[in-house]
């Protein structure tokens, strides 16, 4: 097996390695996005962040600059606004010289009951799922088409199963479970892959204080894997990155870990 050192002094294997690439993670200041900008970092990338607090994205940037590896810029950016979006890219492209992934990973819920949802609930539900992941993919596609890159869209078990009180969501997330495997189809000619992770319950810092349990307080070795950290869907996106997965194209990988499927009583 071909191993290298990381810029930790590990060692993976190479063909699981991000080093050299350019990405732009959104969302990458809380939860998941910002412990995969932290791997891509971490691993050798240069990345891109972006999210809609000033304060957040500084802070989120500078502290991915402070270890070793690849070098990070962070940028407001609401990815339901085209023009930051293309802003955004273009200026990941210019800093960095390429766009190698593109991880959609910024995404917003709120509970209610179908009946109860608004009409402006539901756009902007779909509008920072579903219209942010359309701006982003569109916009970085030029970048991307340049040489060959990846896309890593973030559905949800919710877009796969429904999930009650989430109709918008899950309505949401399906699309993008739908438009990743168009999409792969379309792109696979550009020489760029195109994938999605659909996760369970992470906890990240939301999930986490709505369910009471943080994530320093899973341990995999005694917890049923009902909850993933953070790191183990940065552990998805980076193969999902990496040349590990180049038979991999318009494909959703669900990371949940126990799966549902207790025994129902015959009928
Ligand atoms: P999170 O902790 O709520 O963080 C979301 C990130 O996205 C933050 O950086 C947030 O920063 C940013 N963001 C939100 N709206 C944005 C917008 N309009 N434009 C730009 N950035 C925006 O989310 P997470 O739990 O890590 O989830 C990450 C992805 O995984 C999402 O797509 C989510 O739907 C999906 N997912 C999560 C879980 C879970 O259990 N955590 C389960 C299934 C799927 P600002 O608010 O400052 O903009």
């Amino acid at each position: 097996m071909r191993r290298t050192t990381t810029s930790e002094g590990g060692t993976v294997t190479e063909q699981f390695s991000v080093d050299g690439q350019t990405a732009v993670v959104t969302g990458g200041t809380k939860g998941i996005g910002r412990a995969i900008a932290k791997r891509f970092v971490a691993e050798g990338a240069d990345v891109a962040i972006c999210a809609r607090t000033d304060e957040e994205v500084n802070d989120a940037a500078e502290a991915l600059n402070d270890g070793p590896g690849g070098s990070a810029v962070g940028r407001t950016c609401d990815v339901r606004d085209r023009a930051a979006v293309e802003a955004l890219v273009d200026a990941a492209g210019e800093t960095f010289g390429s766009v190698d992934c593109l991880v959609n990973n910024a995404g917003a819920s709120f509970m209610a009951g179908f009946e109860d949802i608004s009409e402006n609930g539901w756009q902007s539900i779909v509008d920072v799922n579903l219209t942010g992941t359309y701006n982003c993919t569109q916009a970085a596609h030029e970048h991307l088409a340049d040489g060959g890159g990846t896309v890593i869209n973030f559905a949800s078990v919710a877009g796969r199963q429904g999930a009650p009180y989430m109709s918008h969501y899950g309505a949401a997330k399906a699309a993008i479970i739908n438009l990743t495997s168009t999409l792969g189809y379309e792109w696979a000619g550009d020489g760029v892959r195109v994938n999605c992770i659909a996760p369970g319950y992470v906890a990240t810092p939301g999930v986490a204080s709505q369910m009471g349990v943080e994530p320093g307080e899973i341990d995999r070795a005694n917890i049923d894997r009902n909850v993933g950290l953070s790191e183990e869907l940065a552990d998805v996106a980076q193969f999902l990155a990496s040349d590990a997965s180049t038979f991999l194209v318009g494909e959703t990988v669900t990371a949940r870990g126990v799966p549902d499927i207790e025994e129902t009583p015959d009928v």
